[in-house]
């Protein structure tokens, strides 16, 4: 199935909203991460929703962010064709400063949704940046993620410590007034790794921000970022709170660096000369008695075993959050 659009994404969250899963959202920022998940989604029957940071899309144009974005998605696009599940692109977390950006992925259909992330500003400021992707996206059959309530790394910045949470009745407001498609809402989960921490989830929120948009009318998907260190019990309470998308990037991360960290200890004495010897790692391929071994070396090797972590790690988080064999499109 080629890489979809808009319109499916939107049936895509319905049916997730209607029959309580979610979409584990997961950003890549290379190839070796993509392969991964679209091995798992197909092998799960599940829609794959992928995203991608301004950042991660600068690192894979060369420091270019809009060549970046182009080449991911053609990559994506390609790739799909092979898999039979629908396969989607996120622009994550897009702030007012990358407003060429949006507008080359539009202009280019080079995505299915834009996440537009405001948060920081006032109520005014975010529902007016929010409307302004909105009015830009939809005509061109694209999906806007907004947020409301701030979502943390690091503690310390925040202010007041309820002014974190996202308000129900303001949720209603903020839907109501931009047209979102999709609403990230704050209940106390952070970017980055938090278990452990003192981070003061407050599921019952979701509930609260559900309930107070379906009394209005308004089936929104909520969603929720910083979700590596939720536990699984965890994950399954918010999802029946109308939780369908749940953003993943620091958990493959690590997946990724352990791999490729035990690969190339388990395999050091075939890559860099033994310990206690007078070979330079500068002049390995002159020198007698010794030779690293191409097949430990080569990147293709560790990508296979990271491509392979990256599947087993979406197939189980495929199955946290219960969207498995539930592909619209196979
Ligand atoms: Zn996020």
């Amino acid at each position: 199935m080629p890489f979809k659009g808009g319109e499916e994404l939107k049936r895509v969250y319905q049916r997730a909203k209607k029959d309580g899963y979610a979409f584990v959202a997961s950003n890549i920022a290379e190839p070796n991460t993509l392969i991964g998940l679209l091995e798992g989604s197909q092998e799960k029957r599940a829609d794959l929703v992928l995203q991608i940071s301004f950042s991660a899309a600068k690192f894979a144009g060369g420091g270019q962010a809009i060549p970046g974005l182009r080449t991911i998605s053609y990559y994506i696009k390609e790739l799909a064709r092979n898999y039979q599940i629908g396969v989607f692109l996120n622009l994550d977390h897009m702030t007012k400063a990358h407003t060429d950006f949006i507008e080359a992925a539009i202009e280019e259909d080079l995505t299915s949704s834009i996440m537009i992330d405001a948060s920081k500003e006032p109520f005014e400021e975010n529902v007016r940046i929010s409307r302004e992707v909105v009015e830009l996206a939809h005509p061109r059959g694209i999906l806007v993620e907004a947020e409301l309530g701030m979502i943390k790394g690091v503690e310390d910045e925040i202010v007041s410590k309820e002014a974190f949470y996202t308000a129900p009745d303001e949720a209603v407001e903020f839907v109501r007034r931009t047209g979102a498609d999709l609403l990230a809402i704050s209940i106390g989960t952070q970017h980055g790794v938090s278990r452990g921490k003192d981070i003061k989830l407050r599921l019952d929120i979701a509930a609260q921000v559900d309930r107070a948009l379906q009394e209005q009318g308004f089936e929104t998907p909520l969603v929720l970022h910083g979700t590596s260190g939720l536990l699984p019990e965890q994950v399954r309470r918010v999802i029946g709170y109308g939780v369908c998308k749940l953003n993943k990037d620091t958990h493959y991360q690590y997946e990724y660096a352990r791999t490729a960290h035990d690969f190339y200890r388990d395999h050091s004495q075939e890559i860099v000369p033994p310990e206690g010897t007078e070979i330079s790692t500068d002049d390995i391929f002159g020198i007698e008695g010794w030779s690293p071994v191409k097949n430990a070396f080569d990147p293709r090797i560790v990508s296979q075993k990271i491509r392979e972590r990256i599947k087993a790690t979406v197939i189980e988080l495929i199955e946290q959050a219960g969207s498995g064999d539930k592909s619209l499109f196979i």
